[in-house]
């Protein structure tokens, strides 16, 4: 399996299918805006004009696109993905949606032979363009297998988790386990702040405790000094909060601080800061705390 066609080449998907290429695979990209692809061109791919002409002949597809509506006119619409692969091929979608779509996709795939896989993945910018990607996997086992010398070209950590739409499942409950770090962390640096301590011998002693965690230690610094170039943007966590709180109470689970935080992100939104990097949650903290 050498051909791979990936649609959404942004800040996930552009590195993502450049490193397809380094690994040695054939990577036709297409993309809304032009100058994606070519990016794209300019690192070894190959262009295409339409979604059809990207998809036609290739062993694998891959979406990377940024919401529900968005993969699913791409991939359910009369010249869409499904419409379109060859029969046999494999189709991972790779972004973060409603697990019900995943599954939808695994159904529509199945009675056109096409194998249907859903992949989101955790790590962002930075594992995309390490190529150190977290990658949870819903579909056939079988499948998965096939799919797996592609995967590893794009991640480190990769897991079949279960059937269609579980990797979806395991992606929301990582991004409850992201937000509310976020917030906490944001807590946090607004308290120190507060009581004028020493900021960064503050988050180097606690990042080598227990309350360590890798938002601290990759976000901490930028968190200090305001800086909130995405990285993750802020639209996207709220999009990503909207579907773990969904799937919980689908299945009657209860998340309270999950939804505290989903409203917390909200209010980031409201504000206008929609295009900001999701550790500016800290604005909401220092807002609240009638600071900055
Ligand atoms: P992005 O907005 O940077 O990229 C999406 C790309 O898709 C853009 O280049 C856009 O032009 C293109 N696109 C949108 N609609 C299209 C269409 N109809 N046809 C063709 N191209 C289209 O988003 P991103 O940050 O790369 O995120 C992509 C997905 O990955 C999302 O589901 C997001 O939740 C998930 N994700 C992002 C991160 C991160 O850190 N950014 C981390 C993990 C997962």
């Amino acid at each position: 399996m050498t051909n791979i066609a990936f649609i959404g080449l942004g800040i996930m998907g552009g590195p993502m299918a450049a490193n397809l290429v380094k690994a040695g695979f054939t990577v036709t990209g297409f993309n809304r805006s032009r100058a994606a692809v070519q990016r794209l061109v300019g690192s070894g791919g190959k262009s295409a004009d339409s979604l059809a002409e990207a998809a036609r002949d290739v062993d694998v597809i891959i979406t990377m696109l940024p919401d529900t509506p968005d993969v699913k006119a791409i991939a359910l619409s009369d010249e869409g993905l499904l419409a379109t692969a060859k029969p046999g091929s494999i189709y991972v979608d790779m972004s973060t949606v409603d697990p019900a779509l995943s599954r939808l996709l695994a159904e529509a795939g199945k009675e056109r032979g096409i194998r249907v896989l859903d992949a989101p993945v955790s790590g962002g910018q930075q594992g995309a363009v390490e190529g150190s990607l977290s990658i949870m996997v819903g579909g056939d086992r079988e499948d998965f297998e096939a799919a797996m010398p592609v995967l590893s070209a794009l991640g480190t950590t990769i897991a079949h988790v279960g059937p269609s739409g579980s990797g979806q499942i395991v992606k929301a409950a990582n991004q409850l386990l992201v937000a509310g770090t976020i917030e906490l962390v944001a807590e946090s640096l607004v308290l120190l702040e507060a009581y004028r301590v020493d900021t960064t011998a503050a988050i180097r002693v606690l990042g080598a405790g227990l309350g360590g965690n890798r938002i601290l230690e990759r976000k901490g610094e930028s968190m200090l000094g305001r800086h909130f170039t995405p990285g993750f943007r802020v639209d996207l966590q709220h999009k990503d909060l909207g579907i773990a709180l969904g799937a919980a109470r689908d299945i009657g689970v209860v998340t309270p601080l999950g939804s505290l935080v989903a409203q917390l992100v909200s209010s980031l939104r409201a504000q206008g800061h929609g295009s900001l990097d999701h550790s500016a949650l800290i604005k909401v903290v220092e807002s609240l705390s009638g600071r900055g």
